[in-house]
């Protein structure tokens, strides 16, 4: 075999010469290289091309399944059984004192005063909606207590209130009418607060005693002005919380 090759090459050399054998084997070898090389890059490219298919079809399954267990967004506060004495007086939405921001958490409830002696539950409320033409500043409250011991709920609970600064992300306010300067609540609003205040809790389940707490807790504002002047109003506050029927 060997040497009918060589036999072969010897008579190929002869009939064509040797220089011309050479060149025929340097095509013959750049040839080989060629296609040496057209099939290592189109396994390549098969390669890369299977690749992008498997990784397409993992970030479609990913894709898929992040969306059927993503967890719903679950409403902290849906209005459900509210109770009869709370009467809904939804503001307007606008920027200046309803931007529908949504309330995701509520792990507080802040106890304010009006500031503004002798008003009513209801003018607080309109004063709130007023700011939508004013523009003078952004304020409301979720709910506003009267003299006489009205709730009028001007916020629904699941959006925020401009109320109580850095926390009006989650947290619930109240804001209370007062009959004077001192900012002391008449016996109607006190009660009105301590029925309101202990529903909430139970709704959201806090804590009466540290979830509650006054505007003045959250910024030092002299706010409610009798019950940051008088700690112990405050404290038989959180007591009266603590015992319904009292
Ligand atoms: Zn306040």
């Amino acid at each position: 075999m060997e040497n009918l090759q060589q036999k072969q090459t010897a008579d190929m050399t002869e009939d064509i010469g040797e220089e011309e054998y050479l060149a025929y084997l340097q095509r013959r070898r750049k040839a080989r290289l060629m296609q040496s090389r057209r099939e290592n890059l189109s396994r390549r490219n098969c390669l890369q091309l299977r690749l992008l298919l498997l990784t397409s079809v993992v970030l479609l399954v990913c894709g898929l399944a992040a969306k059927l267990f993503r967890a719903r967004p679950v409403s902290v506060t849906p209005d459900v059984r509210k109770p009869e004495w709370i009467t809904e007086n939804f503001l307007t939405p606008n920027p200046y004192s309803r931007p529908q921001t949504a309330l995701h958490e509520v792990n507080a409830v802040v106890v304010h005063y009006v500031g503004n002696p002798g008003t009513t539950a209801g003018q607080n409320r309109d004063y709130f909606e007023s700011l939508s033409v004013t523009k003078e500043t952004s304020a409301s409250s979720h709910f506003v207590i009267g003299l006489e011991g009205e709730v009028i709920q001007c916020i629904p609970l699941d959006e925020i209130s401009y109320c109580s600064n850095q926390r009006n992300n989650d947290t619930v306010s109240i804001e209370c009418c007062h009959p004077d300067a001192g900012g002391r609540f008449t016996a109607q609003t006190y009660d009105s607060l301590v029925r309101l205040v202990r529903w909430l809790c139970d709704k959201y389940e806090l804590d009466c005693g540290s979830d509650v707490i006054r505007h003045y807790d959250v910024t030092g504002k002299e706010c409610p002005r009798y019950y940051v002047k008088n700690p112990d109003a405050w404290k038989q506050f959180l007591e009266d919380l603590k015992n319904p029927g009292e």
